[in-house]
């Protein structure tokens, strides 16, 4: 029996995996992690909507309903990839196919004061720390007697104005307006301030123009300050630095301006094209290794002149294909090259309102977020991480309450350790 080994259970993972269960091919599934994350939702995690179990999926409780499939919890460190094994933490494993599908990491562009300061949110121990240092502050800052410093600590400097800093902003604002507020009557809600930092002349790029105005309207009328065509260059951990020197004396800084492919690409020695993407073959394979299939936001795909973004319907997409691209040769059928079905995309801003873009039709508002969050709990994995999500949303929705504020692990919420 020929043996796949999928590499990440991410979202181009899951997909793959359960497309070859049951196929008479023998699965192996590799991950560091023994969970699938949502990633779209760690922002609720970190502004204290969401506990972090209900966004996360065991891959073994995925798996034992998937025939012919087994994990492997291990760190993937390596490749042979003419002997077609791979370099694992538990050991060294054969495969006649591979699937990789790493995912993607932060991109700091270089600057290692801006990685070392700020946070970003990439796994689930990112948002619990982050809301463990946005709940600090707010404690320190009820403690503080210097007004200068405690306007310091209630300045929260979000970087980058793609659906991530925009949902973060939302959220953060509102926890802090509707919720912090009450908790820290100490506090006046004005004296926090989000800032919301971005290079281009608009927010939400990929969207049309007409939806990018509504979302900046709404974050400016929410309380969010925007700022276009200004960059981040610097930070300290106790103020941040634009572009022509202005300072601006915040405790927080969250970044949201690049990604990068995950380091396995380079691990596994894959070529590295833009972003640290591979650059694959229209049935995306790596050149001169038909078995090798590069998925989600590894891999590095034009499609009508323009690269395909690094989100979660391109990985997915791609998973099904490369499992059934292995399954059409091992059947010796035909199968067409590989093509991105865009179904649209979309951003909440805050509550009853969001964007999205699908086959044309531009939503703004309650039916945007309406949709926005029946996609979400569509895609969720778990019956049980629906209803969960489904309750933190209605308790919100109906009491403006979020649920988990918590501050888990003092220590590290306040100097954000890497
Ligand atoms: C905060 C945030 C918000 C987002 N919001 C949206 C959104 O609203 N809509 C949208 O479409 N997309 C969104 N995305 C992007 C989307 O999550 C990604 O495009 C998607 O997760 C990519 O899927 P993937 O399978 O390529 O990788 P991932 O889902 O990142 O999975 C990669 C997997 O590989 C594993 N892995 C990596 N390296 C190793 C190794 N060396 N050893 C073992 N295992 C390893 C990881 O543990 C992980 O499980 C968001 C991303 C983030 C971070």
């Amino acid at each position: 029996m020929k043996r796949v080994v999928v590499a990440g259970m991410g979202f181009a993972g899951v997909r793959a995996a359960r497309a070859l269960a049951g196929q008479g091919m023998e699965v192996l599934l590799v991950d560091r992690h023994n969970y699938h994350l949502f990633q779209p939702l760690l922002y609720q995690v970190a502004t204290a909507g969401l506990e972090q179990e209900s966004i996360a999926y065991p891959v073994r409780a995925m798996a034992r309903n998937w025939p012919g499939t087994r994990f492997i919890l291990a760190e993937i460190t390596g490749a042979d990839l003419d002997a077609r094994t791979l370099r694992t933490s538990a050991g060294t494993i054969p495969y006649d196919y591979l699937v990789v599908g790493g995912g993607s990491v932060t991109n700091y562009f270089g600057n290692d004061a801006i990685a070392r300061h700020s946070f970003d949110l990439k796994k689930l121990s990112d948002a619990e720390q982050l809301r463990n240092h946005i709940l600090w502050s707010c404690e320190r800052a009820v403690a503080e007697t210097d007004p200068d410093k405690r306007r310091a600590l209630m300045t929260f400097v979000i970087v980058g104005g793609g659906p991530t800093g925009v949902e973060f902003a939302g959220a953060l604002i509102e926890l802090v307006r509707y919720v912090l507020s009450k908790d820290y009557p100490e506090l006046q809600a004005r004296e926090a301030r989000i800032i919301l930092v971005e290079a281009a002349e608009r927010l939400l790029l990929a969207m049309p123009e007409k939806l990018s105005a509504y979302g900046a309207e709404k974050l400016h009328r929410m309380g969010v300050e925007l700022l276009f065509g200004r960059r981040v260059v610097g930070a300290s951990g106790e103020q941040v630095e634009l572009d022509g020197g202005e300072i601006i004396r915040a405790h927080t800084l969250f970044w949201s301006a690049g990604v990068r492919a995950a380091p396995l690409a380079e691990a596994l020695g894959l070529p590295a094209g833009p972003g640290g993407r591979v650059p694959v073959l229209p049935d995306l394979t790596v050149e001169g290794r038909p078995e090798l299939f590069v998925v989600g936001d590894m891999a590095h795909v034009v499609q009508d002149g323009q690269p395909l973004p690094m989100v979660a319907p391109v990985a997915m997409q791609m998973g099904v294909y490369a499992a059934r691209a292995i399954l059409a040769r091992e059947w010796g059928r035909p199968l067409g090259p590989f093509r991105y079905r865009d179904k649209g995309s979309m951003a909440t801003i805050g509550k009853s309102a969001a964007v999205a873009v699908s086959h044309g039709l531009n939503l703004r508002g309650y039916p945007a977020w309406l949709a926005w969050l029946l996609l979400h709990l569509y895609y969720l994995i778990g019956f049980r991480n629906r209803i969960l999500v489904m309750l933190n949303w209605s308790w919100y929705y109906w009491f403006h309450e979020r649920q988990v504020r918590l501050i888990t692990d003092c220590e590290r919420s306040v100097e954000k350790v890497e």
